[in-house]
């Protein structure tokens, strides 16, 4: 019997907006009055996104993998993160096949920031653009993002042999 050997994943992620940090979300930056705040550089998509992959494959969360104890991570770009997950679903002979995110913020808007954060992500994933589902959202003034006071994100990944 042949079965279609698919792994699928998820992964969340929020920080809180602080002055004077820069803003970088899905490995690009974007400019805003405010960036994420911390232990690396704070970038909600790719972090929420590691994890999807990780979690694929049953393998160790990013917060595992990266403690925040560790010194060495401290403003590392997150794009090192999300080769380490791929490196990991690799070795388990999967390759990533599509992903979907979804950040949740109020501000900055992002929709003139979509285009360029999905080519990276394609980029950073070794896939074609139109395998990246990439949008944002807001949450109508409500809760934490909607307060401005954070962004969070969500990602599914699907993975084949
Ligand atoms: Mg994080």
């Amino acid at each position: 019997m042949t079965s279609l050997d698919v792994r699928i994943g998820i992964g969340v992620d929020a920080h809180r907006l602080v002055e004077g940090k820069p803003l970088v979300l899905g490995g690009e930056p974007i400019a805003h009055a405010k960036g994420l705040e911390g232990h690396s550089d704070g970038d909600v998509v790719l972090h929420a996104l590691s994890d999807a992959l990780l979690g694929a494959v049953a393998g160790p969360d990013i917060g595992a993998l990266f403690p925040s104890s560790e010194a060495k991570w401290r403003g590392a770009a997150s794009r090192i993160f999300l080769e380490r997950a791929r490196a990991i679903v690799e070795e388990k002979g999967y390759r990533v096949r599509q992903v979907d995110i979804v950040v949740i913020a109020s501000e900055p808007r992002l929709s003139s920031h979509v285009g360029r954060i999905r080519s990276r992500l394609a980029a950073l994933l070794d896939i074609p653009e139109d395998a990246v589902g990439f949008k944002a959202t807001t949450t109508d003034g409500m809760g934490f993002t909607g307060r401005g006071e954070g962004i969070a994100a969500q990602a599914v990944a699907t993975l084949g042999r």
